[in-house]
């Protein structure tokens, strides 16, 4: 527990008092934004239920056969189930082969852990695999489903897991923690980079970083000369289509969100154009997070050249 992040605490209460009070759930769906250390969370929860002597405060203690399996992983009673390629599916198969290797009984420790995150990114067929399982619980088996986007899952699934919510920060606790874990940032930069991370403190961290980051400014001065309207939106977009188009967007807004701001102060009104681009950022991240098989270039073709022809609008 001395090194989980400092709002994870509450919730890992939670977990320890069940868990001494063997009350442990065979099914569990741990959500919460992106950017609060729900994988790490899990890993001290999964360490915690194999351990073969846990400490008073309910940590795993790290030395026994159990954590050095763990660690090294190669756990014969630890399952981690992830979509085969970044970005896609969790497949029918990947469940499947889970099922099979359920019927067997634990070898080193007393309990058995799975872990499937996302959650959300399973296929139908996957989920329906999955629900299956959910009501034939086995004994001393703790299914941990990891997801920020609960509202994707079927109720059925939701229904039969004990739901764990991770809560972001308030803004003072959020803010301590980015000052002290990254460089000098100012208090009005910070408010701007929580914001644009949902209040997430390592999802900010992780914008702070990019910023001084080749991709970052490459972004940047790609996108100054789309809003001139001087690039060829195809070209453009297979050169972007090597980025996750989730942080770019997220990064687009953040310098639209500056532009209009600076706007503001200088000018005392914001050209409409900027508020129209905005729009046009927010759709295209509705449009990424509803769909997993995205045509990427198609996507930022259309987003260029939507932002291309706001221009064009706004000249004529
Ligand atoms: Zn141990």
């Amino acid at each position: 527990m001395s090194n989980m992040y400092i709002w994870q605490r509450p919730l890992w209460q939670q977990f320890i008092e069940q868990k001494q009070q063997q009350r442990l759930p065979h099914a569990i769906l741990l959500s919460g934004v992106k950017g609060l250390g729900k994988a790490e969370f899990v890993e001290y929860l999964v360490a915690s239920v194999l351990c073969q002597s846990t400490k008073d405060n309910g940590d795993a203690c790290g030395t026994c056969h159990s954590c050095q399996l763990l660690s090294a992983g190669s756990h014969p009673d630890h399952i981690d189930i992830t979509p085969e390629q970044a970005g896609k599916q969790i497949k029918i198969e990947q469940i499947r082969a889970l099922k099979d290797k359920q019927q067997l009984t634990a070898n080193v420790s007393a309990w058995k852990t799975v872990t499937i995150s996302p959650a959300d990114s399973m296929t139908t067929s996957a989920s329906n695999s999955l629900l299956k399982l959910l009501e034939e619980p086995q004994q001393n088996t703790v299914l941990i489903l990891i997801t920020a986007k609960p509202e994707s899952l079927p109720i059925t699934i939701k229904s039969r897991c004990q739901s764990f919510h991770m809560a972001t920060p308030d803004n003072e606790q959020a803010k301590q923690w980015i000052k002290a874990n990254t460089q000098n940032i100012a208090d009005k930069d910070l408010d701007k980079l929580l914001q644009l991370a949902k209040g997430a403190p390592l999802a900010a961290a992780t914008l702070l970083n990019e910023q001084g980051s080749e991709q970052y400014q490459q972004i940047e001065q790609d996108f100054q000369q789309l809003l001139l309207g001087d690039v060829n939106p195809v070209t453009l977009a297979a050169s972007w289509q090597q980025y996750d188009l989730t942080e770019v967007m997220n990064q687009l807004q953040l310098l639209v969100k500056n532009m209009i701001v600076s706007q503001l102060s200088n000018k005392g009104d914001v050209d409409s154009k900027y508020w129209a681009i905005s729009d046009c950022i927010i759709g295209t991240l509705k449009l990424i997070s509803s769909q997993h098989n995205i045509n990427k270039i198609l996507l930022i073709e259309d987003f260029m050249v939507s932002v291309m022809q706001l221009d064009n609008r706004a000249n004529t």
